[in-house]
């Protein structure tokens, strides 16, 4: 069940790591209230690209922009972003979605890996909405969304720098809401707990049994359940939050 919020439809959000899991049925849901997607590809992903931008345009967007871009890339960054504006104006809504899992005990860590991770899911997140903010100050209704997770409250084993970059975009969640609420900007974290995609499916057979049986609805989670709160807080219908960390996680951390 996908829920509508009218005040969506035309608004320019651009949600990042689209492509995929929870990032596409993000895209999808709002495309099906009219807004202008905004989605990044990396490079060799162009027919990817392509072919959700139609399907987009199909299930209602009012425009779908994809945009040439890794988010461990200032400079690419940067680039799409500024031409973007110059053609289509300020962006409104930002959905930091791209992230990346690698697991793997303290004692085994890779540095490699580590920078990785944290160049992604903190680094990229931090720096992106950075280069939007000055759009944002020309924009109404400005809402960031950032997509965290619960090992980032509740720490997990063999997810040492996975756990520390989503606590940190909880750090950053909380700055940044003060920081631009004078501003009319709101800035809101996810934490989703097990949600099928292709980041979970890397997980073996035993540590999904162990998620599941700590799990006190009994199942995961479904892209759609995360993407009815990305609507929610892109909308005016949560126009009193900000700075608030949210879990969609079936119970898994009560
Ligand atoms: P997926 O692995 O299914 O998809 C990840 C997306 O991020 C892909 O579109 C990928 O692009 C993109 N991406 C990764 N690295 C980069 C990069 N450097 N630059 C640009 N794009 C990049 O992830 P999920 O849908 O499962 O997760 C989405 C978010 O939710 C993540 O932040 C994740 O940490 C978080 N989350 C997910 C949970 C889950 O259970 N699934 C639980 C808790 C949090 P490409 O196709 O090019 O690889």
């Amino acid at each position: 069940m996908i829920i509508q919020y009218p005040d969506l439809k035309n608004k320019i959000i651009l949600v990042t790591g689209a492509t995929r899991g929870i990032g596409k049925t993000v895209a999808e849901s709002l495309a099906t209230q009219g807004a202008h997607l905004v989605f990044n590809y990396r490079a060799g992903k162009e027919d990817v690209a392509d072919k959700f931008k139609k399907k987009l345009m199909e299930m209602g967007a009012e425009k779908a922009t994809p945009l040439l871009f890794d988010i461990t890339n200032t400079a690419e960054m940067k680039d799409a972003l500024t031409s973007f504006s110059k053609e289509f104006g300020s962006i409104s809504g930002l959905v930091n979605n791209a992230g990346v899992s690698k697991d793997q005990l303290i004692l085994r860590l890779k540095e490699e890996d580590l920078d990785q991770i944290i160049d992604t899911n903190l680094k990229g997140t931090l720096l992106l909405t950075s280069i939007l903010s000055r759009q944002f100050l020309k924009a109404e209704n400005v809402s960031v969304v950032n997509l965290s997770s619960v090992v980032g409250l509740m720490g997990n084993t063999s997810q040492s720098a996975y756990s520390a970059s989503k606590a940190g975009v909880l750090g950053f969640t909380k700055t940044y809401a003060k920081e631009l609420a004078s501003k009319g900007v709101r800035c809101n974290a996810i934490c989703p707990g097990f949600i099928q995609t292709d980041m979970t499916e890397g997980l073996d057979d035993k540590a999904k049994e162990a998620y599941l049986s700590s799990i006190p609805l009994s199942r995961f989670g479904k892209t759609e359940e995360v993407a009815n709160l990305v609507s929610f807080l892109l909308s005016q219908a949560s126009s009193y939050i900000t700075g608030e960390i949210i879990k969609v996680d079936g119970g898994l951390y009560i």
